[in-house]
């Protein structure tokens, strides 16, 4: 198939794709936003391709949320023989700092990167001046891809350069880059890996696009009161003469240990501003202690020693930087440990969308679960004009994999309804649903207090995962990835969290192992006041009416979207999903999650008999 010089790189177009591709090729052309509403697995990556190329646009942002999503692009881009190139955090890519073991915080990693550069003792760094650009190039482009993370390595391991600033060296010669999301929504590592561009340069494609609607989480930044006084005693040692940042630290100390605070509380942040004119002056500290810190890993261990350079004072400063914006707040919540952490985060997405969406040359946001549209825009208050497409409504175009969806009417997280009973109730069907059904199993709870609740009334024979705060993916991946095929587990993970949003749950094949998915509760905010100020804010943009609907609707409906949709990844996938809940059964909430349920029982032999039934119709058994 081809359109003009471009070849459409399948035998056959699926329903919808030569349609969608269309719509794209418009939209760029006239420099317009597009919205597009596809399902998953129906070929919505290709499509969008080829409307990018027959638009010719010349350079395209193609954004994705987390790194394992960059494959499936890079896959397509080879296929139609594009020139592109991909970025991720370039912590997670360094050969020098993974190697021993433990990955720096991102400040550190910086720092430490920015010193072994400038002291030439980064041996990856250095090989980059004798590479060949095109042939790193070839290289990238033309070998298969089993993953971003593994083509990255590759570069370190087969041609001893730096993969993250061997792959951003080919973001000029490159027609696409394949970049995470904060490439686009964070301005300084925009303008510190894509420049000398600017957002008028760039056609941006955003995947998963919903994800925008809570994009401000991306600049949230959080600090303990350990942190603090860890940073204090640093200052102390290593930079005694920086007074007014310790008397600063000293007083932010002082308060923080004065606060009462049982669940996440706001707090005025301008008493914890006072004191500090000048933000640069902490960033001034920050470099000497680094500076004397990585002359002492360096004279202790060679170069590997400089991934051991921490600063805590580094931490307290990416603070500072997200609490001195003018659209943040601060929060303060105990974690279950009983860690007071002050948080700092901006409220409103619009801040961070507006100024990227409206500048670029023409956008294209992708979305299976895209909610109204009409909301949708008005909580990314990006003015422009834009056009929405239903792929599947208006073009008969279909997802993969088949589902089906049990309601259990009896069951509840409702506040007035938790307690003692509740949880056993519900901690009796996760044990039934793992008795009767195989392999591996996903269990997504509202919060961690109900997941907690929930876990410790599983029988004693229930394997479980169970989700902590300081929880890695890579951790959760090997203990999976360690067990036979087909063995029973149950992951219990909160919603919207790390382990719903990023994680595959694939084997060495990449085939999911992950059939069954049970939703308990509805993933409503808490009652805090984070939502009380969160709503305040949209309200005062958008309305109470609409602010009301994002925060109590369609944000908890994205996460029960996004949590089912880890059932299903490919084509031959069939996956059973539990919606614990009569809540589900409201109108409004069945009208946003917009999809058919099966079975809605109430009782256990109800729930037996539904579970056994779609069994037998999902897994064949
Ligand atoms: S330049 Fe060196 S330290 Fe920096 S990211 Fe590359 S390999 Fe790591």
């Amino acid at each position: 198939m081809s359109g003009g010089s471009i070849v459409f790189p399948y035998g056959s177009w699926r329903k919808g794709q030569r349609e969608l591709a269309e719509e794209v090729r418009r939209s760029v052309s006239e420099g317009e936003l597009l919205l597009a509403s596809a399902p998953t697995g129906f070929g919505k990556t290709a499509a969008v391709i080829y409307g990018l190329l027959s638009a010719g646009a010349e350079r395209v942002l193609y954004l994705v949320r987390t790194v394992n999503e960059i494959d499936p692009v890079v896959r397509e881009l080879k296929r139609f023989g594009a020139r592109f190139t991909f970025l991720f955090s370039a912590r997670r890519m360094c050969p020098l700092m993974t190697a021993e073991g433990s990955l720096p915080s991102v400040e550190d990693f910086w720092g430490n990167c920015r010193i072994a550069r400038a002291k030439g003792v980064c041996s990856y760094y250095e090989e980059l001046s004798r590479l060949d650009e095109a042939e790193v190039a070839q290289y990238v482009r033309s070998r298969p891809v089993i993953s971003a993370y593994r083509l990255a390595w590759d570069i370190a391991k087969f041609k001893g350069a730096c993969p993250f600033f061997a792959l951003k060296g080919l973001v000029e010669d490159s027609q696409f880059i394949v970049a995470t999301y904060p490439y686009l929504f964070k301005e300084d590592i925009f303008r510190s890996f894509l420049e000398p561009y600017d957002y008028g340069d760039f056609v941006a494609v955003v995947d998963e696009a919903h994800s925008l609607l809570n994009i401000h989480s991306l600049h949230e930044y959080r600090v303990s009161q350990r942190d603090l006084d860890l940073a204090l005693k640093e200052v102390r040692e290593y930079a005694s003469s920086a007074r007014d940042f310790i008397a600063w630290l000293e007083s932010v100390l002082k308060k923080a240990s004065r606060l009462k605070v049982s669940r996440i509380t706001l707090l005025d942040k301008q008493p914890f501003l006072e004191g500090l004119d000048d933000l640069s002056v902490v960033e001034d500290v920050v470099e000497t202690i680094r500076a004397r810190k990585a002359e002492e890993a360096l004279s202790l261990s060679g170069p590997s020693g400089i991934g051991r350079v921490k600063t805590m004072a580094s931490r307290i400063y990416s603070w500072l930087s997200v609490l001195v914006r003018d659209d943040s707040y601060l929060f303060a919540e105990k974690d279950e440990g009983g860690v007071l952490w002050l948080i700092a985060t901006p409220l409103d997405p619009s801040r961070v969308v507006k100024e990227p969406l409206e500048k670029v040359k023409a956008a294209v946001l992708l979305s299976g679960t895209m909610p109204s549209t009409k909301l949708y825009m008005e909580v990314l208050g990006v003015s422009r004009s834009f056009k929405f497409v239903d792929v599947n409504l208006m073009y008969g175009a279909r997802g993969f994999g088949r589902f089906f969806t049990i309601v259990a009417a009896d069951v509840t997280t409702a506040y007035r309804s938790r307690g003692d009973s509740m949880y056993r109730l519900i901690a009796s069907r996760i044990a039934m649903a793992d008795r009767l059904l195989p392999g591996l199993k996903l269990a997504v709870y509202p919060s961690y207090e109900v997941m907690y609740r929930v876990v410790e009334r599983l029988p004693a024979d229930v394997e479980t995962i169970v989700e902590t705060r300081g929880i890695s993916l890579d951790e959760v991946e090997a203990k999976i990835l360690a067990r036979d095929p087909g063995e029973k587990i149950i992951i219990n993970a909160v919603a919207g969290g790390k382990l719903v949003e990023g994680v595959e749950f694939v084997d060495y094949e990449g085939r999911n192992l992950l059939s069954t998915v049970i939703v308990v509760g509805v993933p409503f905010p808490q009652p805090d006041d984070y939502t009380r100020k969160h709503l305040e804010v949209m309200a005062s943009r958008i309305g109470v009416s609409n602010a009301r609907k994002l925060v109590y609707l369609v944000n908890p409906m994205i996460k029960v979207r996004q949590a089912l949709g880890r059932g299903i990844r490919g084509p031959e996938d069939r996956a059973l999903y539990i919606l614990m809940d009569y809540r589900y059964l409201r109108r409004d909430l069945k009208e946003v999650l917009g999809m058919p349920y099966h079975r809605v029982v109430k009782g256990a032999e109800d729930f037996e008999e539904a579970v056994k039934a779609a069994r037998s119709r999902v897994f064949g058994g």
